[in-house]
């Protein structure tokens, strides 16, 4: 099964709570592409949990990565013996990226056993996946959403254009998502409400130029301050047409937000001839 990434188009913190979690008011948007590939084989019940990956970065032990955990957390809920399993993760999605890689395999599992065992109702699924990490609620059903609470609030938004002129660069190198809540100006980030549905309105109507105003999120300034390749790779992308960039979850990939289709993907080539291999351009789709 493929799974999905995402960019967070806004990105608010509205409150730090006791449970250690931020409260957010966020836009999610999904896309098809990139995305990771994710097969389940049977095993020998005795051999327990076996992940397959190549790429760096990702955890092969089952209780560190994201598709292992996912299998024992729904096979505890369901009151079920964890079953033999063979779990083959493809990844394309950059890691520790912002985009929600680990997030969507973890859900992408879920779903997969769920097909499986029919063993959860939806809200055992949807309790379960909140378990396992904030934005994995929100890849059981990817679709454009207004996210609220820690995660776990989520609304779809109709009406959003299939597709934006967006281009993103994820440079190679990881940021934790616990690292950029820490550095976040949390006093600065409250003190504004958040403009979800002013930035909602702006692309329904396919209004870039407003959208651009309002979008935002209180994890990049942090983000900025540390990495100066991320002030650069901005800079570039403005000169070279965006109306917007900015910071994705918790980064590092940024996001850039373009008039058309033909103005990200100009922006695209000269980008890939700029920069050296270690910032990835991604055209989403
Ligand atoms: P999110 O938006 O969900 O926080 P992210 O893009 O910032 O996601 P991930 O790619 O989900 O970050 O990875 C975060 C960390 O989780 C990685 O550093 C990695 O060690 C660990 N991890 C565990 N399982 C996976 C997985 N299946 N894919 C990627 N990373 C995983």
């Amino acid at each position: 099964m493929l799974t999905c990434s995402k960019v967070n188009l806004s990105l608010a913190v509205t409150a730090k709570r006791p449970d250690g979690y931020h409260d957010l008011d966020s836009l999610f948007y999904p896309f098809r592409n990139p995305s990771d590939e994710i097969t389940l084989k049977d095993a020998p019940a005795a051999s327990g949990v076996t992940i397959r990956c190549d790429a760096p970065g990702v955890p092969l032990e089952p209780e560190k990565n994201l598709c292992g955990k996912a299998v024992y957390a729904y096979c505890k809920a369901a009151g079920m013996n964890v079953p033999g399993l063979v779990i083959h993760l493809e990844k394309h999605i950059p890691v520790a990226a912002g985009m929600g890689g680990g997030s969507a395999d973890c859900a992408t599992v879920l779903r997969l056993l769920q097909e499986r065992f029919h063993a959860l109702s939806q809200e055992q699924l949807e309790v379960t996946a909140f378990s396992l990490g904030a934005d994995v609620p929100f890849f059981l059903n990817p679709r454009p959403s207004h996210v609220t609470g820690a995660g776990e609030r989520i609304v779809p938004v109709d009406g959003l254009p299939e597709r934006l002129p967006l281009l993103l660069a994820a440079p190679q190198f990881p940021v934790s998502a616990a690292w950029a809540y820490q550095h976040m100006d949390l006093a600065r980030a409250v003190a504004e409400p958040p403009r979800t549905n002013e930035l909602i309105d702006a692309l329904r109507s396919l209004d870039y130029e407003s959208a651009a105003q309002f979008m935002r999120n209180d994890l990049e300034h942090a983000l900025f301050d540390k990495f100066p390749l991320l002030v650069l790779l901005r800079r570039f992308l403005l000169e070279n047409g965006a109306l917007r960039v900015m910071v994705s979850g918790s980064g590092p990939t940024l996001l850039a937000l373009f008039r058309d289709d033909a103005a990200a993907q100009a922006a695209y080539a000269r980008a890939d001839a700029e920069f050296d291999p270690s910032v990835r351009f991604i055209l989403p789709a």
